[in-house]
């Protein structure tokens, strides 16, 4: 299909989207690697009146890493993220779960912050995000603002964004200690989608007991969520298959789950539970 008539605008800085948002007053919407907003357009599922492109604003690209958190500029691509050196280094199931979305062309032209701000139900970002308690850098008319994830994506398809706010960068904090990390997604075979896809970080005491864990569930409800029920079961427990079999149990606690063509709600909450386990298995430190 043909999209409606939109004006397009070239943003020259932060700032200047900002600005240009502001002046559109709720008509307008940003431009990144277009591969969530383009089929939107296409099926006139939006019709926004202006297009702000930002992906000239190299102030938007990169990844830096100190010794407590990486962070991704909202513009750097899945496939910059899948392959960086640093990423792999401190927190390779980010690295891990970019590797699994779509196919080259998505990875090559989709931006972690176009990701997050989408906040499309099934895409992988969110629920690593959760798992590593990142924080989005917002820019928008009163300045700069941060957000954790979990209080940026509010449902599906619905952020905290504001009218005239702009995605800067995410921050993933580096857990500390002897910990691990994994993603477990079973796609689906047509879009690659996440029909389930389950992140999760574990980090052990000097006793060999869970200290720390941190376990986000994407694909299978609503909205992305952080499995409460499966953390609140390993903490202070051996860090051994026998806990994580009964944690995973727990994996379809929270969440709103309803089926699809694809997936009933009953499959997607067995998937939960499997797909937990799973990650959690390979997150053993
Ligand atoms: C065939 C196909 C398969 C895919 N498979 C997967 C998959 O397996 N897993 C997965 O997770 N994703 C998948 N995707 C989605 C892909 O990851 C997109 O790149 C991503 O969802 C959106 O990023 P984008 O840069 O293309 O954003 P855009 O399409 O440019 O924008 C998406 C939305 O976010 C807003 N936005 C973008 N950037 C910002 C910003 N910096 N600040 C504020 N708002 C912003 C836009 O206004 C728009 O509303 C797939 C896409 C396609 C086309």
């Amino acid at each position: 299909m043909i999209p409606s008539a939109f004006a397009y605008e070239r943003a020259q800085s932060v700032r200047d989207a900002v600005r240009l948002l502001e002046s559109h007053q709720g008509e307008a919407k940003i431009l990144s690697g277009g591969h969530s907003l383009i089929p939107l357009l296409k099926l006139r599922l939006t019709s926004p009146s202006v297009l702000i492109d930002i992906g000239g604003l190299s102030e938007l690209r990169g990844i830096s890493a100190g010794e407590d958190q990486v962070v991704v500029g909202a513009l750097t691509t899945h496939a910059e993220v899948a392959n960086s050196p640093v990423i792999k280094e401190k927190l390779p199931l980010l690295a891990e779960a970019a590797r699994q979305i779509g196919d080259l062309q998505v990875r090559n032209r989709g931006t972690v912050g176009g990701s997050l701000a989408h906040a499309d139900p099934a895409s992988d970002l969110p629920a690593v995000a959760l798992a590593l308690d990142a924080v989005l850098t917002l820019e928008g008319p009163d300045g700069r603002n941060e957000i954790p994830i979990g209080d940026f994506i509010l449902g599906p398809l619905l952020t905290a964004l504001g009218g005239s706010d702009v995605v800067v960068s995410i921050s993933f904090p580096i857990p500390k200690g002897r910990w691990k990390g994994a993603y477990e997604k079973y796609p689906h075979p047509a879009s690659g989608y996440a029909v389930v896809g389950v992140a999760a970080v574990l980090a052990v005491d000097g006793g060999g007991l869970i200290r720390e864990a941190r376990v986000g569930i994407t694909g299978a409800a609503d909205t992305p969520y952080r499995a409460r029920e499966v953390e609140a079961a390993l903490i202070g427990k051996p860090a051994d298959e026998e806990t994580i079999r009964q944690a995973a149990e727990q994996a379809d606690a929270e969440g709103s789950f309803s089926g699809d063509l694809f997936a009933s709600a009953d499959y997607r909450r067995h998937l939960c539970k499997v797909y937990a386990r799973r990650a959690l298995a390979r997150a053993l430190p």
